[in-house]
């Protein structure tokens, strides 16, 4: 009886341990037309469900996009691009035309300049060697450009498949379920029509007689702020509404804690604007730079928090990177978590964040 069952949609495994992860069912019985959850969900109810899978099987998996003619939707999270964007994702997906689709626009202030923005992606892309044909800001959540985005899929895929690929926490089951909503024939077509999974885990959304929009299981990458804070302070950290940006005014030699996942040591340079774009629900505190030590020492998860009390122990060490910044309007931006932007340059920072985030510089993304 240890004999693997596997889903007669996407043909993965059948395991009822990890709701997360492929080929999850409550219970396996022995009939002989089991389907995972996700299938389950697609078929009978139209839903897309999130699912995940570890690197290693992700890159065997998706290889064999390689192999066809397709057009590439690649979904990131435009507030942490750094962590969403998969560098290697021309090794799995050949020479196939890849469309950048950058979501959860509606966090970033009403002040972004857009085109900036598009134009940044569009060199972040180039630089990880991504070939981008297009980039389209979206909102899976609020609905913002998902008409044009699937007319334009639409004209772009020429009547081939489409397949969907992130990373986790991108929004790619919101993104999906909101295209299917808005398609009555999509949505005829997943429970009328019978499309077998072409590749294990890979879950079809029949476009026409043809073609299909196909769900690749998202990937989990390790840099992502969720793998280092508890799910508890990732609610608060995880922005959910548009932020509001927070104005201070230092000085040298003074520093700027966000709650107590991240702090800013103002070392070198003239009094003027830190504008900080994080979660508005993160308290921010400033403090002298000789005292900040101390404070993080007896404040953390009381004053300073995210994380609380029962979660400190679920944090990485702070570590340090420090930034000589010539440059007016540059964003430190700490990846997944939000960013700092500095008005006049010329100064020298040094940032603390848990280790394994990414800090990074960039042109401001907002208007001037
Ligand atoms: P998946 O793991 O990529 O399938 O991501 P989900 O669709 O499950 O979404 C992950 C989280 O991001 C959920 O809390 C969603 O509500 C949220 N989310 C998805 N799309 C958007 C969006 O456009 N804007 C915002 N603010 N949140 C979003």
């Amino acid at each position: 009886m240890n004999d693997t069952m596997y889903c007669q949609g996407c043909g993965a495994p059948l395991q009822t341990t990890d709701e997360r992860k492929i080929g999850y069912i409550p219970k396996i019985t022995d009939r002989d037309d089991l389907m995972c959850r996700r299938c389950f969900k697609l078929r009978h109810y139209n839903v897309v469900e999130s699912v995940s899978i570890h690197s290693d099987d992700y890159k065997n998996m998706v290889a064999e996009i390689r192999e066809t003619n397709s057009l590439i939707i690649h979904l990131i999270d435009v507030f942490d691009v750094d962590s969403t964007l998969i560098e290697s994702l021309p090794r799995f997906v050949g020479k196939n035309p890849i469309i950048l689709v950058a979501n959860k626009i509606d966090l970033l202030p009403k002040s972004t300049n857009l085109n900036r923005l598009k134009n940044w992606l569009r060199s972040v892309a180039k630089k990880a060697g991504l070939n981008v044909k297009e980039v389209y800001l979206t909102s899976a959540k609020k609905g913002h450009s998902l008409d044009e985005l699937a007319k334009d899929m639409e004209q772009m895929r020429k009547g081939k498949d489409i397949y969907v690929t992130g990373v986790t926490n991108v929004g790619k089951s919101t993104f999906l379920n909101a295209f299917i909503q808005r398609s009555t024939g999509i949505k005829e077509a997943i429970t009328t029509s019978y499309f077998p999974g072409t590749t294990l885990g890979f879950i079809t959304i029949p476009l026409d007689d043809d073609a299909a929009l196909i769900d690749t299981p998202g990937i989990m990458n390790e840099h992502q702020l969720a793998h280092y804070v508890s799910n508890q302070d990732l609610k608060k950290v995880i922005p959910n509404k548009e932020i509001k940006p927070r104005n201070y005014q230092l000085n040298e030699n003074q520093s700027l804690f966000v709650g107590g996942l991240a702090r800013l040591d103002f070392i070198k340079g003239d009094r003027q604007t830190f504008v900080c774009y994080f979660a508005n629900d993160i308290p921010l505190h400033r403090t002298k730079a000789d005292q900040a030590d101390a404070l993080y020492d007896r404040q953390l998860g009381e004053l300073l928090s995210p994380p609380t009390a029962e979660t400190i122990k679920e944090l990485p060490k702070l570590v340090e990177h420090s930034f000589r910044i010539k440059e007016p309007y540059t964003d430190i931006v700490i990846s997944g978590l939000g960013w700092f932007t500095i008005i006049n340059g010329d100064v020298t920072v040094k940032i603390h964040s848990p280790k394994g985030i990414h800090v990074t510089l960039r042109k401001s993304i907002l208007a001037k």
